[in-house]
């Protein structure tokens, strides 16, 4: 899949919004990018499962260290945002299943179970 195929799967994924602050990423002057949920340094893949769209502001606000748990809690008690903490917990739950099917990615196994249900536990219906 090339990249832009892969921007534009994970941009229908979320509606074409930022996964943590809905902003519309058709916009000209929106910068969609792909984010790692898990991120690179803490060993997640580039893989489909890992990855949502965000605008490149709250990629850059995240950035490497704070899990998806707690970026969640943090764009809503701290940014006032109404992050889609569905999507993310779909995601997670997808790289869970991607992981216990391919096997592998044993540094970060445990962590994307823990992760998956912390951010499960976060949607509000
Ligand atoms: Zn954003």
């Amino acid at each position: 899949m090339s990249p832009e195929a892969r921007t534009q799967h994970l941009l229908e994924l979320g509606d074409f919004q930022c996964v943590w602050c809905g902003y519309d990423l058709t916009r000209t002057n929106a910068r969609p990018v792909r984010e790692l949920l898990v991120p690179k340094v803490k060993g997640g893949p580039t893989r489909l499962e890992n990855e949502v769209a965000s605008c490149s502001s709250c990629n850059q606000k995240r950035g490497h260290s704070t899990s998806p748990s707690q970026y969640v809690e943090e764009c809503r008690n701290e940014r006032g945002l109404s992050p889609n903490a569905k999507l993310v917990a779909d995601q997670l739950d997808a790289l869970d299943a991607a992981i216990q099917r391919d096997g592998g990615m044993r540094k970060i196994r445990d962590y994307v179970t823990r992760e998956a249900k912390r951010v499960r536990g976060l949607v509000i219906d």
